[in-house]
């Protein structure tokens, strides 16, 4: 039996899933065609926060991107009715004074003073360890991607609008019309994360992936409430539990835990937290991560109703819901998409020859 609808999306991880989310909300019709061969969603850490936290600078559009995540996320979560968003406060360690000076200085520049707490905050956890005080960053959280995608994939499911396979790229026909199998399309979008290097049509752009692991540590008695963030992040997930993380490899594409990066987390962990804990799971995956560290965004050079969202790094859940409306824009009413995060930006890496 043969389907007709105005998108197919590849891929349901936050990318697949915000695309998905504003077709909804505008009544247009989709399928959605997804395995489980990468799984930066299932797994990440699910923060938002605006300020990196290396240097106490802000991370690209970050304003903009939190003043629309909030309140789409706050939408969809009452749909599915589902907690997805914990606001948790998230507190640096300062480790010198120094440090304090150039959180002071950051605070100065335009744009920095919301997100930045203007006192210190002494420390008063005798687990941890942060004898120069902690910075407080203002509007940060967690959003909960792996109960965000099993409810959205139910959702999906339950309405007949995902298909749960592997997407066979030999099988795509690109004519004035999509057509993929008995599937009748407008548009088809990629947003496949690590997943796009073996998509002939866009594994011309840079996408270098990122592996990250994650620690679930259990450390009885420590009443940390707070996220709380040193060499790696310790998120609190209730009764004592916390997930650590999340280490950067460039190498390893796989997403299987490796007993190098576990030693890497405990270590740096140990640095700050100063009582006994048990590591009780481990997990990893690929970040979608591009050399410039910008999303990729747009439609492919020879065919106009092949689109790609993707490049969401180790910021996907501040960056998907805006850039994928900054996407429906650009393919439904022709609005040029922000430079900087158009793959137009690469426009020389594509060869008709290698890719028609
Ligand atoms: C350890 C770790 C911690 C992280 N922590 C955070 C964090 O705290 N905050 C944050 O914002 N971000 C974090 N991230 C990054 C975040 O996970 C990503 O930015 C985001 O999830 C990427 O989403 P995506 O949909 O592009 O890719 P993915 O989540 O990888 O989803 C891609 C989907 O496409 C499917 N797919 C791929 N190829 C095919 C195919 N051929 N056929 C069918 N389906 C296919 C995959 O199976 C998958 O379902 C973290 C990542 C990792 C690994």
């Amino acid at each position: 039996m043969s389907t007709e609808v105005e998108y197919i999306i590849v891929g349901s991880g936050l990318a697949g899933i915000c695309f998905a989310e504003q077709l909804r909300r505008k009544n247009t019709s989709f399928l959605v065609i997804s395995d489980e061969s990468q799984c930066a969603s299932e797994v990440a850490g699910g923060l938002y926060n605006p300020l990196i936290l290396k240097r106490f600078t802000l991370a690209y559009n970050a304003a903009e991107q939190l003043d629309y995540a909030m309140p789409f996320y706050e939408e969809l979560a009452t749909f599915l009715k589902v907690e997805i968003d914990h606001k948790i406060p998230t507190l640096r360690i300062l480790n010198t004074p120094a440090e304090q000076n150039t959180w002071y200085e950051a605070r100065d520049k335009r744009g920095y003073e919301r997100f930045m707490k203007d006192s210190f905050e002494s420390n008063s956890n005798e687990g941890i360890q942060a004898p120069h005080q902690l910075a407080e960053v203002l509007e940060t959280g967690k959003l909960d991607t792996s109960l965000l995608r099993s409810a959205y994939k139910a959702y999906l499911k339950n309405q007949g609008q995902l298909l749960e396979q592997r997407f066979d790229y030999g099988k795509l026909q690109l004519r004035s019309k999509v057509q993929y199998n008995a599937i009748q399309a407008k548009h088809i979008v990629f947003s496949e994360g690590y997943g796009l290097k073996q998509n002939p049509y866009f594994n011309y752009l840079p996408l270098n992936g990122t592996k990250g692991e994650l620690l679930l540590i259990h450390c009885p008695g420590l009443g940390e409430t707070r996220v709380i963030k040193s060499g790696v992040f310790m998120i609190p997930v209730g009764d004592d539990f916390y997930r650590v993380g999340a280490t950067y490899k460039w190498k390893d594409k796989t997403s299987i835990p490796t007993e190098e990066s576990k030693q890497e987390l405990i270590e740096k962990l140990k640095k700050f937290l100063k009582v006994p804990f048990e590591v009780v799971g481990h997990v990893a995956g690929v970040r979608p991560t591009v050399t410039d560290r910008k999303p990729l965004l747009g439609t492919h050079p020879s065919y106009p109703n092949c689109h790609v969202f993707n490049g969401m790094g180790s910021r996907g859940v501040m960056i998907g819901p805006l850039a994928s409306k900054q996407l429906i824009s650009h393919i439904e009413d022709k609005k040029p998409l922000p430079e900087e995060i158009s793959i137009d930006r690469f426009r020389q890496l594509w060869s008709p020859q290698d890719h028609s």
